[in-house]
């Protein structure tokens, strides 16, 4: 039997709330993670549902067997559980993205099919270049559309084009709204808040949307609690799922942890790393209690 399965909320519950962990074992986890993961779990507590631990290791030269190894070792030391997850299975498995790599490509290739994407050979240095006016703000810039074609182009054989990235093609100008179960109704228009975004990368990996709303889908999740760093990703995310055909989940996105000077939380994150703390000797619950406040 596995104790991880057993304490996990409603591990017997089947048909609703499916909620889901989903960190990157690119860096060691940090006090946002917390305030996400913990925010999760009380979602899906809430609402007597299953929570589900996704690992996020699409990217091998970035995701290190440390990290992941650190990952659950924090994770079970916080006292999170999951009844579905790489280490205790479950019927939407793998929960490994490196082991999802199939079900990825099989969406690009649709994707292909319908004329939602087109190559790209441009780097971010020629992104940045070639927009009209500096890049602010801390989402990608938008796409300027140097590659885009004027109609959708086939693409027979799309494996074989080297050197390029593959964008989707967002409906320019329309408005993607969706109402978050935190912060309400949340608008973004296409081509002006966000433009063409990467869906399979220059290196042959699927980008992180693509990735996240095939998994998100094939694993039936009702609900992402994510960071509000991602409520564009959400709208980019929202219509990946409807060129796909694929029931998008709920969204509840939860404010951001800041460091001292106010500063977003990167993974090299000294003071606010989840390891600095356990090494300070702080308890689990104090640890929870610290990424809660100012949590609104
Ligand atoms: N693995 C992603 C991250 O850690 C998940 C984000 C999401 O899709 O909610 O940023």
């Amino acid at each position: 039997m596995n104790p991880t399965a057993d304490k996990a909320p409603g591990a017997a519950n089947a048909g609703g709330y499916r909620g889901r962990l989903a960190p990157s074992p690119t860096g060691y986890l940090h006090l946002g993670h917390v305030r996400t993961f913990d925010l999760a779990r009380r979602r899906a507590e809430e609402k007597g549902g299953v929570l589900i631990l996704r690992n996020d290791d699409l990217d091998s030269s970035r995701c290190k067997p440390a990290f992941v190894e650190a990952m659950y070792d924090d994770l079970h030391w916080l006292g999170f559980a999951w009844s579905e997850g790489p280490d205790v299975g479950g019927n939407y498995g793998p929960y490994d993205q490196s082991r999802r790599f199939r079900l990825y490509r099989e969406a690009w290739y649709q994707l292909l099919r319908d004329g939602w994407a087109y190559p790209c050979r441009c780097s971010r240095k020629d992104v940045l270049q070639n927009l009209g006016a500096p890049h602010e703000g801390e989402d990608e810039p938008v796409y300027p559309g140097t590659c885009r074609p004027e109609s959708p182009e086939f693409v027979d054989r799309p494996d074989a084009v080297q050197g390029v990235c593959w964008r989707f093609r967002v409906p320019e100008g329309e408005s993607v709204e969706f109402v978050d179960n935190h912060l309400g109704r949340r608008a973004f228009v296409a081509g002006r808040d966000f433009g063409d975004f990467v869906i399979w990368r220059r290196d042959g990996l699927p980008s992180y949307h693509l990735a996240a709303v095939v998994d998100d889908a094939a694993m039936r999740i009702t609900e992402v609690v994510r960071g509000a760093d991602l409520l564009l990703s959400t709208a980019r995310q929202l219509l990946l799922f409807r060129a796909l055909g694929l029931a998008a989940p709920g969204f509840y996105h939860c404010s951001l942890v800041r460091d001292e000077q106010g500063n977003r939380l990167a993974k090299r994150n000294g003071g606010m790393g989840l390891r600095a703390l356990r090494e300070k000797r702080y308890e689990a619950a104090a640890i929870l209690s610290l990424a809660r406040e100012e949590s609104g």
